[in-house]
């Protein structure tokens, strides 16, 4: 009696490849299920367009799709490298397959770039809000101190606009219905020293409104730079936080209203600041 030979059924093939094609997982991107991996994205751009295709995945949500011809000519000729937002990883094929084709002809892909379009704004919009950056604020400097300038600022300038924190060991006696109508006063922080050396130019302060937030650039916290300087700075990104940034009917920023600089040009250290950064700023700041 020969052996017999047992016959098993062919195991069912394990999915080769890109595990989480075949097996979507959320990998804590905040997109769910993924639809899609890079290969699978560059393959079904490869298909649709024709030409070779390289993707890259980012995060950035104001330039959702970035393309690149990987030499002169057309993307269908010459092939196209592609960054695209992550949230691409959760498209299903048909909108890759319309990127594609916009890839291919352009906005000549009247419904394909709408759904597109759609599709994008849909999912950018769905995302949970970018966490802001974790800032550690440093007032005290080796010079100035940023908060000290600030109530100076505030006191002589503006003494009904911000509501100062009391003083350490002050009781808060103002009249809390009074300080409601004010602004919360801005932090205020030192910046972090850049590590260029060569110093072109400056931003020596800025105000982020949606932090409330003053940063004073790093290089001006030196026994050189007087504080009146300083505080003529401090003075100015404090206009920043009354006189809000807006756009002009062309859409371009405003950032120095005419109110803005009205206000400004009434600070009384206002002409000697300017004369002081023009003639001494640049000298200083070259001796270290
Ligand atoms: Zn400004």
């Amino acid at each position: 009696m020969g052996r017999t030979r047992t016959v098993r059924a062919a195991a069912p093939k394990k999915p080769r490849g890109h595990p989480f094609f075949c097996q979507p997982r959320d990998l804590g991107f905040g997109l769910g299920t993924l639809m899609q991996t890079t290969a699978t994205l560059t393959a079904l751009l490869r298909e649709t367009l024709q030409a070779p295709v390289k993707v890259e995945l980012g995060r950035s949500r104001t330039r959702p799709v970035q393309a690149k011809a990987l030499r002169p000519g057309t993307f269908a000729q010459a092939g196209v490298a592609l960054r695209l937002h992550r949230v691409f990883l959760n498209a299903p094929d048909e909108i890759i397959v319309d990127m594609g084709q916009w890839l291919k002809v352009g906005r000549r892909a009247r419904q394909a770039c709408a759904r597109l379009d759609a599709w994008m704004h849909g999912a950018l919009e769905a995302l949970p809000p970018t966490a802001p950056r974790q800032v550690t604020l440093r007032a005290e400097g080796h010079a100035h101190h940023l908060e000290d300038l600030q109530r100076e600022v505030i006191e002589a300038e503006f003494p009904d606009r911000f509501a100062l924190p009391p003083r350490e060991g002050e009781l808060p006696l103002g009249d809390p219905a009074d300080s409601a109508a004010r602004l919360a006063c801005p932090s205020m922080t030192w910046g972090r020293a850049s590590t260029r050396k060569r110093i072109r130019s400056l931003r020596l302060g800025s105000y982020v409104s949606e932090s409330n937030l003053i940063r004073i650039h790093p290089h001006l916290d030196r026994t050189t730079v007087p504080a009146r300087f300083v505080r003529y700075i401090v003075f100015h990104e404090h206009l920043h936080a009354l006189y809000p940034s807006h756009k002009d009917p062309a859409g371009r920023w405003v950032h120095h209203t005419r109110a803005f600089r009205q206000r400004e040009a009434r600070y009384p250290d206002y002409e000697w600041a300017l004369r002081w950064e023009r003639d001494q700023l640049f000298r200083v700041l070259a001796r270290r």
